[in-house]
């Protein structure tokens, strides 16, 4: 049992929008947070979360001329150094780190929430207990995995994940684009994609829509979508950027081209929830169930989540943000009702 001195206030898991968020108000509110970034293990799991993954966020507020995805999540960490956030590195808890975001950062690979105070350990080793926790481990968005796909998916090659994030960019207006699946998030993000592109495809794998009745009826009645059912995509085209898809046909396997100005994936997130092992209570995608949908509050008191890991409806940085804010207040009301000082 550790000594209640080094019991930490809270500990926040995740270093996204979400996490340096809440980190920004935790520190200002002298709870001295402790955060686990979280390791660069792939392309898309990253310190500094998805946004590290793009170079144009239009739609940020305060950013009239847009900014760069890294630019802005290396502001997001400046800012919650600035108030004396520590960070879990290889080294242990450092207050400034030379690398920046790309330091190397540990993940909570084991988490202890059954007992207070909660222990969390990092895939480095580092231990830490904690009176509250604040999980901001986000989501990722799932790809098709084809060869072509990361390449033209980075650097403005017209894929993306994420409709509401790029449709509106200047690569795609009056050009045929398409959305891959077919679920209500599909059918939302051809719709939405039809106020600036001259056509949607709707290209999925079966011969219905797994949307709702009435979002699949909203998909058949707009003029400028069209469904191509029983497809797949077996290749992408492009250099710099998408010129087109090969599309295999389930039913009778012959191979056809369509010809293409960007292409978007709707075939749903995976949320990085694993690692609590069943702890907390999450729903049927995975996503961590909130107490109360106004707050942050778990079903376990003391843990708190925020951002895209409880959110598989918004998936914005502003919104995950705006969850981190939260998170963190309702962590410092509850440690004050704790009295924890
Ligand atoms: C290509 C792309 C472009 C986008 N463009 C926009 C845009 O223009 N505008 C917009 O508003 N939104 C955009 N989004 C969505 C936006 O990035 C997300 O909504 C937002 O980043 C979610 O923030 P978050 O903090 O919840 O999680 P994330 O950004 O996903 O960050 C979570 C962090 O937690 C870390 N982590 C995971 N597991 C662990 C663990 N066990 N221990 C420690 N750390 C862990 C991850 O490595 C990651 O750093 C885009 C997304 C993508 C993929």
């Amino acid at each position: 049992m550790p000594d209640e001195k080094s019991i930490e206030n809270v500990v926040i898991v995740g270093s996204g929008p979400a996490g340096w968020t809440a980190a920004i108000y935790a520190a200002r509110a002298n709870l001295n947070p402790l955060v686990f970034p979280g390791r660069a293990v792939s392309k898309d799991l990253v310190p500094g979360g998805q946004l590290m993954l793009t170079t144009d966020v239009e739609n940020y507020p305060g950013f009239p001329e847009g900014v760069d995805g890294q630019q802005m999540m290396t502001k997001f960490f400046e800012q919650a150094m600035r108030f004396g956030t520590r960070v879990v590195t290889d080294d242990g808890p450092v207050t400034e780190t030379v690398a920046g975001l790309y330091s190397p950062f540990q993940s909570v690979a084991e988490i202890d929430l059954s007992k207070r105070p909660f222990r969390l350990k990092g895939d480095g080793g580092y231990e830490a207990f904690a009176h509250s926790v604040i999980i901001a481990t986000g989501a990722k968005a799932n790809w098709l995995g084809l060869e072509n796909e990361q390449r033209l998916a980075q650097g403005g090659g017209g894929v993306s994940a994420c409709a509401v994030c790029d449709g509106a960019l200047p690569i795609f207006r009056d050009k045929e684009l398409a959305v891959v699946g077919g679920g209500d998030s599909a059918v939302e993000e051809a719709t939405y994609l039809t106020k600036f592109a001259a056509k949607v495809y709707m290209i999925h794998r079966r011969d219905a829509l797994r949307a709702s009745k009435i979002m699949a009826e909203r998909a058949k009645s707009n003029e400028k979508i069209d469904i191509l059912w029983n497809k797949t995509i077996k290749d992408i085209h492009g250099e710099e950027m998408i010129t087109g898809v090969t599309l295999t046909d389930t039913q009778t396997g012959e191979d056809s081209k369509l010809p293409l100005g960007g292409l978007f994936m709707a075939i749903g997130h995976t949320p990085a929830t694993e690692f609590l092992n069943g702890q907390l209570e999450l729903d049927e995608k995975k996503y961590i169930k909130l107490a109360d949908p106004y707050r942050s509050t778990t079903n376990i008191e003391g843990v708190f989540a925020a951002g895209d890991c409880v959110d598989s409806v918004y998936r914005q940085a502003i919104t995950a943000a705006g969850m981190g804010c939260k998170a963190a207040i309702d962590a410092e009301r509850w440690l004050g009702e704790q009295g924890v000082e």
